[in-house]
């Protein structure tokens, strides 16, 4: 079984996993620092599970039927080496999977790809910003070779941005959104940054 670090769950979502009723997984730790995380209590890797990984699949079999799929979002899911190993459980369930991820370990998603129907993926914003956004240095470039990755795939995907005018400028903005319909994304979401706090 695995042995993934559960920093809480959803029960139901319809919003989350695009067509499908689904229960949301977030997963527990992420190496980034983003000023504007919205799950900041997900970041340290080593904090207290906040349930075993057993109890949500014993949850998810009682609902085999009513839910459709199963989202792994975070923190940042790829962090955990027990997240293929999870994939595999839930799929065997009978419930499709989908990933919310920055595209931090691009090896490990190119891994993970086969394992997944869908993908959410943070762009934070133009390569230039990046460190700047994640706090962390060369993380556009692990970003960038995900998002290869992801458009070479045959996997059901969007990338997502949060944007504020703090982070960078509105103009930048539409250069990103029209470079990454560029590169072949069909859809892409930005969502405001949420500055209260
Ligand atoms: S990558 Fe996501 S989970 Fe990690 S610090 Fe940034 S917003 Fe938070």
């Amino acid at each position: 079984m695995s042995s993934l670090r559960v920093g809480g769950f959803v029960p139901l979502t319809t919003i989350d996993f695009p067509g499908r009723l689904a229960a949301v997984v977030f997963c527990q730790g992420c190496p980034w620092r983003c000023s504007y995380c919205h799950n900041p209590q997900l970041i340290p890797a080593g904090a207290e599970a906040e349930r075993p990984w057993q109890a949500v699949l014993d949850f998810l079999e009682r609902r085999r039927g009513l839910l459709d799929g199963v989202v792994f979002s975070g923190g940042e899911p790829t962090l955990q080496a027990a997240l293929p190993q999870a994939l595999r459980e839930v799929r065997a369930l009978g419930f499709e999977t989908a990933l919310h991820t920055a595209g931090m370990y691009p090896d490990r998603l190119a891994a993970l790809l086969p394992l997944l129907d869908w993908v959410g993926l943070d762009i934070k914003g133009p390569a230039e910003h990046y460190d700047a956004i994640t706090a962390t240095p060369g993380s556009a470039s692990a970003a960038q070779r995900s998002l290869e990755l992801l458009l070479a795939s045959s996997v059901d995907h969007e990338c997502r941005t949060t944007w504020h005018a703090g982070l960078f400028g509105r103009d930048e903005l539409d250069r990103l959104g029209a470079g990454l319909a560029q590169r072949g994304v069909r859809r892409w979401k930005v969502q405001a940054c949420r500055v209260e706090g």
